[in-house]
C-alpha cells in the first residue's frame, strides 16, 4: 500500500522547515534512499521569482531535504530545466540567484547543475504513446532523484505536483516538441507527462505545501498558505492527497487519473495509508483554481472534439501590463506570439499550451475562457 505523510509546517523558517522534513521522510520510511548515494534534488524552479512569490520551490525546504541526504554520506547535486530561463548558463544562474538555490547550493556544498544536454535517448516499453524521451544527463546519471514540487495550480493541466514536476527532467527547448505535438489535447499531454513519469520514476517525492498557489498558477497565481510538508515515493498518491487537502477531486487531474488506471501508483485516497495529520485536519478551504482548467468533462466525447474551441481558455494580453519582455516570443512552442510592447498572439496558430503565460512574470498573460465554458463554470 502506498504511504504518504502529512506533518504541519506553518513557515519556512530553518529550524520548523527542517524539523517538518525530517518528520515527513520518516514517516514515509524514505531515508534509507538518501544513504550513500548520488542523490539529484529536482525542485521546481519555473522562473526567476523571489521564495516568497510561491513560485518555486522554497530553498529552504530543498536546503532541508540536501542536508540530510549529505549527513546521510550521498553526494547531493541540484538542478532543473525552466522552460526561458534555462536557455542559458547565464539566465540561468541569475535565477538560481533569485530564487535562492544558489545559496542553499553553496550552503551545503552541492553541486548546481542546469539540465540542458542529454546524450542518449532512453527507450522504455511501459509508454502508451511516447516510448522515449531524451532525459538529462544530470537526471540519468544520478542514483536518487529527489522530486521537490510545489502544490500550485496549472492552466493547462489544472495542477501541478509531483508528477508535473518531472516534465524539467526534459531539457531546455526540447519540452515544446511535447506540447506541439499534444496540440489542443490536454490527455495526449497528460499521457506525456505519465509515460515520462514512467520512465524517470523518482525515489523520493517531497512536497511543498507550506505556501502553496491559486487562482492563475502555476506563475501568476495567489500565494496560499496551506501549512504542510508532504512526502511520499508514490507520486500518483501524492499529487492524490495533495488534491484531496486543497478540495480537488484527485481523478479529475489527468496525470493522476492515467497512472493510477495503467499501475504506476495509486490515486484511490481509500488505498493510501496516511500518516501523521488526517486529510480532514489540514483541508483547506477557497483554494481557487485557474481560469485556464476547462469544464468539458462535463460535455459527452464527440460534442466536446466538436466545442474545444470554445471550451478552452485563450491567452490574452493585458496591453498595459505587457513590458514588451520578449520572454513568451522566444517560449511559444509554434512562433504564434509577435514580438512588442505590447505582444500580440495570433490565437489561429496557438496550441493553447500556455507556455507563454508560464514564463510572463508580469502577469501581462490573462487566461480567458470562451463563452460555453464561463456559462459552465458559471452554473457550477
Ligand atoms: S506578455 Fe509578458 S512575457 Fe510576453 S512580452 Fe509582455 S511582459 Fe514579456
Ligand atoms: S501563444 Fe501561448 S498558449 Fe498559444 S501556443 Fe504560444 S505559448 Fe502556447
Amino acid at each position: 500500500m502506498s504511504i504518504v505523510s502529512i506533518v504541519k509546517c506553518e513557515s519556512y523558517a530553518p529550524g520548523d522547515v527542517r524539523s517538518a522534513v525530517d518528520q515527513a521522510i520518516d514517516l514515509a520510511e524514505l531515508r534509507d534512499s538518501l544513504v550513500n548515494r548520488r542523490v539529484l534534488l529536482k525542485p521546481n524552479l519555473l522562473s526567476a521569482r523571489k521564495p516568497q512569490d510561491s513560485v518555486t520551490t522554497h530553498p529552504e525546504i530543498v536546503r532541508a531535504i540536501g542536508e540530510i541526504a549529505a549527513e546521510s554520506g550521498s553526494r547531493v547535486s541540484v538542478g532543473d530545466s525552466p522552460p526561458f530561463a534555462g536557455r542559458s548558463e547565464e539566465k540561468y544562474a541569475r535565477l538560481c540567484e533569485i530564487t535562492g538555490i544558489a545559496q542553499v547550493a553553496r550552503s551545503i556544498d552541492a553541486q548546481l547543475v542546469r539540465f540542458e544536454s542529454a546524450s542518449n535517448t532512453i527507450v522504455s516499453e511501459r509508454g502508451h504513446i511516447y516510448k522515449s524521451f531524451e532525459i538529462a544527463d544530470a537526471v540519468s546519471g544520478a542514483d536518487v532523484v529527489v522530486n521537490i514540487p510545489k502544490l500550485k495550480t496549472h492552466g493547462l493541466t489544472g495542477f501541478t505536483g509531483a508528477i508535473k514536476n518531472i516534465f524539467g527532467c526534459i531539457p531546455g527547448v526540447r519540452k515544446g516538441f511535447f506540447h506541439v505535438q499534444a496540440a489542443e489535447d490536454r490527455t495526449v499531454f497528460a499521457q506525456m507527462l505519465v509515460d515520462l513519469f514512467a520512465l524517470v520514476r523518482p525515489g523520493v517525492h517531497v512536497m511543498d505545501a507550506v505556501v502553496g498557489m491559486d487562482g492563475d498558477g502555476p506563475n501568476n497565481g495567489n500565494p496560499k498558505p496551506i501549512g504542510l510538508i508532504l512526502a511520499s515515493g508514490d507520486p500518483v498518491a501524492l499529487d492524490a492527497v495533495a488534491c484531496a487537502v486543497v478540495g480537488i477531486d484527485p481523478l479529475s487531474i489527468e496525470t493522476t487519473r492515467l497512472a493510477s488506471k495503467q499501475g504506476l501508483g495509486c490515486g484511490d485516497l481509500n488505498d493510501i495509508e496516511i500518516r501523521g495529520e488526517c486529510i480532514d485536519d489540514v483541508r483547506v478551504e477557497g483554494f481557487k483554481l485557474s481560469s485556464g482548467r476547462s469544464e468539458w468533462k462535463k460535455i459527452p466525447f464527440p460534442i466536446r472534439r466538436l466545442l474545444r474551441r470554445q471550451l478552452i481558455a485563450i491567452p490574452i494580453i493585458r496591453q498595459r501590463q505587457c513590458t514588451g519582455c520578449g520572454d513568451c516570443v522566444t517560449v511559444c512552442p509554434v512562433n504564434a506570439i509577435t514580438a512588442g510592447k505590447p505582444a500580440a498572439i495570433n490565437l489561429e496558430r496557438c496550441i493553447r499550451c500556455y507556455c507563454c503565460a508560464e514564463v510572463c512574470n508580469f502577469s501581462a498573460i490573462e487566461l480567458k475562457r470562451g463563452l460555453i465554458g464561463r456559462l459552465l463554470k458559471s452554473g457550477r
